[in-house]
């Protein structure tokens, strides 16, 4: 079967989404929406989606790119056997992309973020060119004014503080003992300091993209086909002019022409396309087999995540989620490392107050804490041509010493936290936590892990002796708390191997001028050396900003549309 359109969009994710409704929206232009996973359609939207707690619908491998391997920390040239081993790293697939299963923060970023975009070139994407997209955006349930919106699609809203459970209100008043002011609005107040968390959630349900851009009346447009269970396999072309792709629906290849290609496949699949077509380093492209079509060094390149790393607590047993609240993060802390040459707020905190969906992970809690303006970088490449290969993802953290000092710093801010008189009593044996493949296995429902984590659960509630035990013996990989902080040695060697990711991969396609090299799309999402190729996603950001990246990748699609609509 071929299908004619204006727009096809690869990828129904965060960006994906926003771009279907928003291009379909006048009428005039035929789009055709292609989604590789299942679709969340209104009223159909399975409850494991739904849930305010994410992390069941996470780690289910049904949603995700269960072949995707990647390595977070730098592989030495010389000696790559030395590198830590592959690991997961969960991108969805299915309708709404990485807000259908994402943790709900919904985070806009600073000012500065932006402003820096477009003083390094980037025209018309400084903080006053897309605030009004982030306002068109939402509505937001909590705060009016000039700084929001109250009749866009995605819902916003805070848990209040007097319902948050002990552990949430201990963390915010470790925060105030430490001296940090308290914010009403993380995304009207733009300075340090902790807050309630804003999350893209109403009546306690998740609002993905595609619950917020895709409902019934969208869908309804005569102009709007949706394809799920459809996956891309390769974009098309004449010459230089991108003509339409080939998809494989049910074990059928199938094709699209468009008079444009919107890559919205996010930003580790979005350049993998590009390669695969030739636009990439030629040099690199030809070793692979690939005929090149534009020599761009810049794709693939600029890969960006906020390094993270986390202590975990036993809660006691009242600061515990109650059953009534499905929510586990309430509070947010925005804060500067300090370091001389960083930026402010360059740092970022959140507490959890449930950690799994068994016995275990709700006795759990944590704080983890970021590097929210990182310097390293990494690189998204192929390991082969065929596109059904995933390809090889090298993230880097801590590739710059810069980020490893600030997340040491951060740690030890963390440290200082439990230390607090207000996390007296409530956080019990804290310890240093590895966000291995163990928990993630532990993170899938099954009656093996429900019957594993309901013992061990148990004996975490007996006595305190057992239970620092259990911590130092079976629970965590790694050496007890107060050894790490003894011993810098021991901590540096903890932290550049259990320094993870928090799924905010950007960057890999960035927004800049055609002469420079390291550009792989304009300010208006072309692609620099074809014609009728666009990449609208987390992939164009120049620079990740200082905020999770749902909004900021949503605020994108917001504000490309009307590029591509004009
Ligand atoms: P995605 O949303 O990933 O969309 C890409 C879509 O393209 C997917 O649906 C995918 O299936 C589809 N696709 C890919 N290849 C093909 C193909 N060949 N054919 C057809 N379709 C294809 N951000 C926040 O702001 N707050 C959070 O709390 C937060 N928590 C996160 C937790 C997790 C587990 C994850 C995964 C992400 C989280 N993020 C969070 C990050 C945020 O969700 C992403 O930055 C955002 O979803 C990126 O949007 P995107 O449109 O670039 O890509």
């Amino acid at each position: 079967m071929a299908i004619e359109c204006d727009y096809v969009i690869v990828g129904g994710g965060s960006a994906g989404c926003v771009l279907a409704n928003r291009l379909s929206a006048d009428g005039r232009s035929r789009v055709v929406l292609v989604e590789a996973g299942r679709d969340t359609p209104p009223g159909r939207v399975e409850p494991e989606i739904l849930d305010s707690y994410p992390r069941i619908a996470y780690f289910n491998p049904r949603n995700i790119w269960a072949d995707l391997r990647v390595s977070l920390t730098p592989v030495p040239h010389n000696a790559p056997d030395t590198a830590l081993p592959p690991r997961r790293y969960e991108q969805a697939r299915l309708m709404g992309g990485g807000s259908s299963l994402n943790d709900m923060q919904a985070n806009r970023g600073i000012p500065d973020d932006y402003d820096e975009w477009a003083a390094s070139g980037v025209q018309g994407w400084g903080w006053q060119d897309v605030l009004p997209y982030f306002i068109r955006m939402e509505r937001d349930l909590d705060f009016a004014g000039p700084m929001h919106g109250r009749s866009g699609p995605l819902p916003i809203r805070r848990i209040a503080a007097e319902i948050w459970p002990g552990f949430s209100r201990a963390a915010a008043a470790a925060c105030a003992e430490l001296g940090f002011a308290a914010i009403a609005d993380q995304n009207g107040e733009f300075g340090p300091g902790y807050f309630p968390v804003a999350i893209s959630n109403v009546n306690d349900q998740r609002v993905s993209s595609a619950i917020a851009y895709l409902d019934e009346t969208t869908r309804r447009r005569s102009n709007l086909t949706i394809l799920p269970h459809s996956q891309v396999t390769k974009v098309l072309f004449e010459g230089r002019e991108a003509t339409g792709v080939q998809l494989m629906r049910d074990g059928v290849a199938e094709t699209i022409t468009a008079r444009e290609i919107i890559l919205a496949a996010g930003a580790l699949h979005s350049p993998a396309f590009l390669l695969r077509a030739g636009i990439g380093p030629a040099e690199k492209l030809s070793r692979l087999g690939i005929a090149p079509l534009v020599d761009r060094a810049g794709v693939g390149r600029n890969l960006q995540e906020h390094p993270a790393i986390s202590i975990s607590t036993v809660m006691a047993v009242t600061a515990r989620l109650p059953r009534s609240l499905r929510r586990h993060i309430h509070l947010g802390l925005r804060y500067s490392s300090g370091l001389s040459d960083a930026l402010p707020c360059d740092m970022y905190l959140v507490a959890m107050a449930k950690t799994g969906w068994h016995p275990v992970g709700e006795q759990i809690g944590a704080l983890m804490t970021w590097v929210n303006k990182p310097y390293s970088r990494g690189r998204v490449g192929l390991r082969t041509a065929s596109p059904l290969d995933e390809p090889e993802v090298q993230f880097a953290l801590l590739g710059d010493e810069r980020d490893y000092e600030k997340l040491r710093l951060g740690f030890l801010l963390v440290a200082r936290l439990y230390a607090t008189s207000a996390m007296q009593g409530i956080a019990h044996c804290p310890f240093p936590t590895s966000y291995s493949e163990r928990l993630r296995d532990l993170g899938i429902v099954s009656a093996k892990n429900r019957v594993l984590t309901t013992i061990l659960s148990r004996l975490l509630d007996g006595p305190q002796w057992l239970r620092r035990r259990l911590i130092d013996g079976l629970v965590t990989e790694d050496l007890p708390l107060a050894e790490l902080l003894r011993d810098n040695r021991a901590l540096e060697q903890f932290i550049r191997s259990k320094v993870h990711g928090i799924w905010h991969a950007s960057g890999t396609c960035r927004m800049g001028a055609a002469s420079d090299p390291e550009a792989v799309v304009d300010s208006h999402g072309r692609v620099i050396g074809v014609r009728g190729l666009r990449v609208v996603d987390a992939s164009v950001m120049p620079w990740i900003p200082r905020a999770n990246t749902n909004l900021p990748t949503m605020m994108i699609a917001e504000k490309m549309s009307d590029h591509i609509l004009r």
